[in-house]
C-alpha cells in the first residue's frame, strides 16, 4: 500500500495526504501494540502521532536493500517511531531529505577518521543505523523491530546496559541535530515553539552533561563494560556510545528520553530538562 509513492501528490494539501496515506485501524493498532514506549501517550497525542506518521509516509520514500521485501508494517513502524520526537515540533522538522532505506541486517559503513596527529585512516564498521546530512536515513530492520530489547548499540560493539535502545529515535535525533548543519549535539530552536530558550545556554547544559558522562565513562575500567549490571546506575541509563562525540550523546540521550524517561530524569535531571525543552515533551511525567 505504501510502497510506491506518487510524486504528483507532493505539494498537495495536508488533508489530501492524510486521506490518501491514512494508516488503516488494524495496522495502527498493531504498530502501537509493538511499541511499548508509544503506549504511554494519551488519546489526543496518539491521534496527532498517527497524523504525523501519515504525513511522514506521504512525504518520505521508503526502499529496501538486498531484496528485503517492503511491508506496510515496516513503513508504519518506522514512521510512527520517527514521529515521536517531532510530536510537539511538527513534520517540517524533517524537511530537506526524502529517503529511508531498510536493510535486512546490520550493514557496513566506510568512513575516514583523522587521528591526533592528523593522519587520516579508513574505518570499516558495522552499523544498525546511519543518517546522512541532506540524505537518507539507513536502518537495519531487525534492529528497528527490537526497540527496547537491547539488541545492540548504534555501532554494534557496545554492551547496552539498560533497554533504552532505539535505532529509529537515534538516527532521527541526528536528523534534527543536522537541520542547522553538521551534527554537534545542539539542534536548532524555533522562536515560535521555543520562546525564551537561550540556545547558548542550552548548548552549555548539554555539553556540560556530555563532559560529565564522558568523564564518568573514562573512570570505568575496560572490563567494567563486560558487566553492565555492575556499572553505577547513572551509567546504565545512557548508551556508552554517547561518549564518542556530543552529537552521539544527544542521539543516545534522546533514545533514553523517549524509551526510559524516568531513569534519565532520576540520574541526569539537567540533561532531561534540556531534552524536555527541545522536544517540548515530558515523557517521565506521563
Ligand atoms: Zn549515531
Amino acid at each position: 500500500m505504501f510502497g510506491k509513492l506518487s510524486h504528483f501528490l507532493r505539494g498537495r494539501s495536508r488533508e489530501r495526504k492524510l486521506e490518501h496515506y491514512a494508516i488503516p485501524d488494524a495496522l495502527w493498532a498493531h504498530t502501537v501494540a509493538t511499541l511499548p514506549f508509544v503506549q504511554r501517550y494519551g488519546a489526543a497525542d496518539l491521534a496527532t502521532l498517527r497524523e504525523l506518521a501519515t504525513l511522514f509516509i506521504a512525504e518520505k520514500e521508503f526502499s529496501t536493500a538486498h531484496a528485503l521485501p517492503l511491508a506496510d508494517e515496516m513503513v508504519a513502524s518506522v514512521a510512527t517511531q520517527a514521529c515521536v520526537p517531532i510530536l510537539k515540533l511538527g513534520i517540517e522538522w524533517y524537511r530537506g531529505w526524502r529517503g529511508i532505506v531498510l536493510y535486512p541486517g546490520e550493514f557496513i559503513i566506510r568512513r575516514t577518521v583523522e587521528d591526533d596527529i592528523g593522519l587520516v585512516h579508513g574505518v570499516v564498521e558495522e552499523a544498525s543505523g546511519e543518517a546522512w546530512e541532506h540524505g537518507p536515513v539507513i536502518l537495519s530492520w531487525p534492529d528497528v523491530q527490537a526497540p527496547g530489547a537491547g539488541a545492540g548499540a548504534h555501532h554494534a560493539h557496545h554492551a547496552h546496559p539498560d533497554d533504552s535502545y532505539n535505532v529509529v529515535i537515534h538516527e532521527f535525533a541526528h536528523k534534527l541535530d543536522m537541520l542547522d548543519g553538521e551534527p554537534d549535539g545542539v539542534p536548532p530552536f524555533s522562536r515560535v515553539l521555543h520562546p525564551g530558550v537561550d540556545r547558548e545556554q542550552w548548548a552549555e547544559t548539554l555539553l556540560g552533561e556530555y563532559d560529565r558522562f564522558a568523564d564518568a565513562c573514562d573512570r570505568q575500567s575496560d572490563h567494567a563494560w563486560d558487566h553492565p549490571e555492575r556499572l553505577p546506575p547513572a551509567l546504565r541509563v545512557i548508551d556508552p556510545y554517547g561518549c564518542e562525540a556530543p552529537s552521539e550523546f544527544f542521539a543516545v540521550a534522546s533514545e533514553t528520553f523517549f524509551v526510559e524517561p524516568a531513569g534519565l530524569r532520576r540520574h541526569w535531571p539537567a540533561l532531561y530538562g534540556a531534552l524536555a525543552t527541545f522536544y517540548r515533551q515530558d515523557p517521565a511525567a506521563m
